[in-house]
């Protein structure tokens, strides 16, 4: 394994709202590359332009400095008279107080950006994503992890200080309840129980925390003794929820990596995922129709079954309208169904996703505003869209969803139980 120190120039992702699938709206990675070595890793495409993707570790050691230069920069540009490069921490207290109450609150930092997880072995020396969640606190800004570590629990003290003063989301990437398969596909991730236990101490402390559990890789993840293990095993950890998808193969070297795998490893399935993924998608979408189950689908049966929700929850930064919150939420409930679950085509989903960027980039008080009557106006939205939201404010949900949610169901009967 070979580390790199390397200086980053810029960290923080562009802002990116109304996601259906994760908490965050900005991400940032502390490494690139990495060690976890799982096997379907989308990182590791071309697309990303990593090389030796699980054995060359680039670690940002400036990453906490530029987080700190680039959050300063968004605070400080709403109160002009302070300079943009300083630094927070060597501010007076005075002064600190000042810019932390001011500017946008509602950057909610993805400490795990997707091409790196946050808590991989290279933490354990290097101490980057413990600086980030340092920094973070200083700016009382919220924080989303995921993670396949319960190395996260060594920094379960400064997570709780967040949590106090934000809020903290811990969930953890699990895929496979068998840990032989465990094994081969995330060889050097935690254990499966072990991220159970963590995720359960985490939900424990206080913290919100959920699974994300895909990729579900066809024909080996996707059956009920696994995805049922997994979702029994959420509930009894606390989790909030569990999120069921499937797997995405890019052309190239991340889909080489993974059959190769798969020849050497477990041969018996080898043919029928070659065919599952034979069209060489440029997105790595599979043959939907040679797909053992949905598992989303599935995932949303047992889900059911379990007791357990299967929808991601959203949290705000305190201050923020719980009105607001709670509309975003089954807003991008249909999107999720409809786009992924159901596949239909996109002027049926981005309506309401439009409506949740705009109230998520910050509105005023929904309810309040419905009080007045004014919603069609305030949120320069048609009749249909602000009748919606009054529907979510006064039922908790809306027809369109309702119906979303029947069709689903319809459809749930249909899906062969593998
Ligand atoms: S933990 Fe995440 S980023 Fe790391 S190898 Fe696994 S899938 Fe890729």
């Amino acid at each position: 394994m070979r580390y790199e120190k390397i200086q980053a120039k810029t960290l923080l992702s562009k802002p990116i709202y109304g996601d259906a699938w994760f908490h965050s709206n900005r991400s940032l990675n502390a490494y690139r590359g990495c060690e976890h070595g799982c096997v379907y890793c989308d990182g590791h495409c071309q697309y990303y332009r990593i090389d030796n993707f699980y054995t060359h570790i680039r670690v940002k050691e400036n990453a906490p400095q530029v987080l700190c230069r680039e959050l300063g920069r968004a605070r400080f540009q709403a109160q002009s008279k302070m300079q943009s490069e300083t630094l927070v921490r060597f501010l007076s207290d005075q002064e600190k107080t000042k810019a932390m109450d001011t500017g946008p609150r509602k950057i909610i930092v993805g400490a795990s950006g997707g091409v790196s997880d946050a808590y991989q072995p290279a933490e354990e020396e290097y101490q980057i994503t413990r600086q980030i969640l340092e920094t973070l606190y200083d700016f009382r800004l919220p924080v989303f992890i995921l993670t396949k570590s319960n190395l996260v629990l060594r920094d379960l003290d400064l997570l709780k200080e967040i949590h106090k003063q934000a809020f903290v989301s811990v969930c953890f990437s699990i895929t496979l309840h068998d840990e032989e398969m465990r094994a081969i596909f995330e060889p050097k991730s935690s254990a499966t129980w072990e991220r159970f236990e963590a995720l359960k101490q985490i939900r424990k402390a206080g913290l919100f925390g959920g699974v994300m559990a895909y990729p579900t890789i066809p024909t080996i993840g996707d059956s009920i003794e696994n995805m049922q293990g997994l979702a029994k095993e959420a509930k009894k950890a606390g989790a909030e929820f569990i999120l069921f998808s499937g797997m995405t193969l890019k052309p190239g070297r991340q889909k080489d990596y993974f059959f190769n795998v798969v020849r050497q490893q477990v041969p018996q399935v080898y043919d029928l995922l070659q065919q599952i993924y034979a069209n060489n998608h440029t997105y790595g979408y599979p043959i939907v129709e040679l797909l053992p189950v949905n598992p989303g689908l599935q995932g949303r049966k047992i889900c059911q079954k379990v007791g357990i929700s299967d929808r991601s929850v959203r949290h705000m930064p305190p201050g923020e309208p719980e009105a607001n919150i709670q509309v975003i939420n089954r807003l991008l409930d249909l999107v999720f169904y409809r786009q992924i679950l159901l596949g239909t085509p996109r002027n049926m989903w981005k309506p309401y996703q439009d409506l949740a960027i705009k109230i998520e980039k910050g509105v005023e008080d929904l309810q309040k505003l419905a009080n007045k009557g004014v919603l069609e106006d305030h949120l320069g939205v048609s009749p249909k869209m602000a009748g919606v939201v009054n529907e979510i404010l006064h039922q908790g949900t809306f027809n369109a969803l309702i119906r979303t949610q029947s069709e689903l169901e319809k459809l749930s009967q249909y899906t062969t139980e593998k």
